[in-house]
């Protein structure tokens, strides 16, 4: 990217609130479970004349839960109004929103922005208002279905201030936004259903300048791999019109993952265009001050809480804490084990991050789908630490827990794995590999050190990895200088 210019970015962010209701009826919000189309719909939510809308209780508990872990304030006093357009997905002809009066506001959320040095920098979060969800529109060749079970699922909207100057500093805000919304259990993250949707808003300015430039809209991007490349088009192609000294136009934007482009869809429409009016149906929504201060307290340890709780209980670094925060059930998980086991929390840390999350990797599989109990990876891990069985050969046990079950010690009696730190066994193992090596031995009594470590991989061989690699290390050195004069 060219250095003469500074992207800026402000991020709206649209996630469904997991309630059993729809946000203004009693019809289930559950639409990706529903076995047909339109069985979920009644009155309000098809926008039949004189059918009247009820707020549902639990979305503004959900909005208040998540406008707090922001550190917005709450509102008390507060206002629905009609955002009025036309499309087919619509069938009201206008949407349920909060517009000059949110649920939630003036909050704030400390990222760190990977491509700068500011160690974490923080990112206003103008707002956060509740609205509904629309219908789903199904294009077929020459027609348009629609889906009404998705119609009015409680939608909450958090909005940023353009505060970001990074596609790095927006893939970190919206990836904790995702892990606070998943600790809050307010929406699941799954971001193929799209209960999660990015919008980017984009401007390029001169590197230093503080000015806002016009900006466009990147509408509905359902992944962080969508978002972060189309932001990322959309700085080049605007740097790119400055510098042929043109002017940015002000637009609303598609993104083409095929083909990797941004595509305009249509001219910006302002507020106005909209023609908010007051929902004449709700009335005010006066919220207790008692209500939002148990709320409060009812809050859950969030990540960034229990990243600086890891790194001072269990002397982790700032990253080691970081992945391991990264989801509550595997900090959960984490801390299971730690109190189960006998290790470092550190050496847990690395048995997690290192052949655990490989296999979770490999396998495609979710923290929750696989069958190891704490208890058990502990065991193992203490057989590691106490010396009963190498590193190498923990590995191998763990992964037979991971695709068959079974108890540790089990595995390692059934594999013959135990490590023996019998000299008889080890010198018998260093002097057959000495003797089946001269030119090694030469190059040793040469003054070649390193030789060592290349025995030692022999000896191991030899011992099938159970010999203890510090005695069978002592034992070797020894046999080598042994040979000298
Ligand atoms: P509205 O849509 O109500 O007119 P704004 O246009 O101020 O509100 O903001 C909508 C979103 O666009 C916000 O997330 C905001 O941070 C972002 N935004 C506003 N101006 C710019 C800009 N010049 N560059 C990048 N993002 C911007
Ligand atoms: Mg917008
Ligand atoms: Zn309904």
């Amino acid at each position: 990217m060219s250095l003469k210019y500074e992207p800026v970015i402000g991020l709206e962010i649209h996630a469904e609130l997991q309630t059993n209701s729809k946000m203004f009826c009693s019809c289930s919000a559950d639409y990706s479970n529903a076995p047909d189309p339109n069985i979920f719909i009644c009155p309000v939510c098809t926008g039949l004349p004189g059918a009247m809308p009820v707020l549902n209780r639990k979305a503004i508990e959900q909005a208040t839960v998540v406008g707090l872990a922001l550190n917005c304030s709450i509102n008390e006093f507060n206002t629905f109004a009609r955002k009025n357009y036309f499309y087919p997905d619509l069938p009201k002809g206008y949407q349920i929103s909060q517009y000059d009066l949110p649920i939630a506001s003036k909050g704030w959320l400390d990222i760190l922005d990977a491509s700068r040095t500011e160690y974490p920098m923080r990112v206003v979060v103008r707002r956060v208002h509740l609205e509904e969800d629309t219908a789903k529109l199904t294009h077929e060749k020459n027609s348009a279905l629609v889906d009404f079970n998705r119609a009015g699922v409680p939608l909450l909207e958090i909005v940023s201030e353009p505060d970001m100057r990074s596609v790095e500093a927006a893939l970190s805000y919206a990836t904790k936004i995702r892990a606070i919304l998943r600790y809050l259990g307010v929406n699941s993250g799954d971001m193929e259903k799209g209960v999660l949707r990015f919008e980017a808003n984009v401007s390029v300015r001169p590197s230093g300048s503080s000015e806002l430039r016009t900006r466009t809209e990147i509408k509905n991007l359902n992944s962080f791999r969508a978002l972060t490349r189309a932001s990322a088009y959309e700085i080049e192609r605007q740097i790119k019109v400055y510098e042929n000294g043109g002017e940015v136009v002000q637009e609303t934007l598609g993104w083409d993952e095929a083909r990797g482009v941004t595509v305009s869809q249509r001219g910006k429409e302002d507020a106005h265009d909209y023609r908010y009016f007051p929902e004449p149906d709700l009335p005010p929504l006066q919220l207790d001050r008692a209500w939002i201060d148990s709320i409060k307290s009812g809050l859950p340890e969030l990540p960034d809480a229990k990243t600086a709780r890891f790194i001072s209980d269990f002397k982790l670094t700032p990253s080691e804490a970081q992945l391991l925060t990264s989801e509550q059930t595997l900090a959960n998980y984490f801390e299971s084990i730690v109190a189960k086991s006998k290790s470092t929390a550190k050496t847990i840390h690395s048995w997690i991050a290192g052949e655990f999350m490989r296999y979770m990797n490999d396998s495609g599989l979710a923290l929750e789908e696989i069958n190891l109990p704490a208890e058990k990876f502990a065991q193992l891990i203490d057989l590691v630490t106490d010396k009963t069985i190498s590193g190498n050969s923990g590995k191998i046990v763990l992964n037979e827990m991971l695709n068959s079950g079974g108890d540790p010690a089990q595995i390692v009696k059934d594999k013959n794995l135990a490590q023996v730190s019998d000299t008889g066994f080890i010198q018998e193992a260093i002097e057959k590999v000495l003797s089946d090596n001269p030119k090694e031995v030469e190059q040793f009594l040469a003054g070649k050190e390193t030789i060592v470590q290349w025995l030692m991989g022999q000896v191991a061989r030899a011992t099938k990895g159970k010999a203890d690699p510090n005695v069978a290390k002592e034992l070797l050195v020894k046999a080598l200088e042994a040979r000298r004069n």
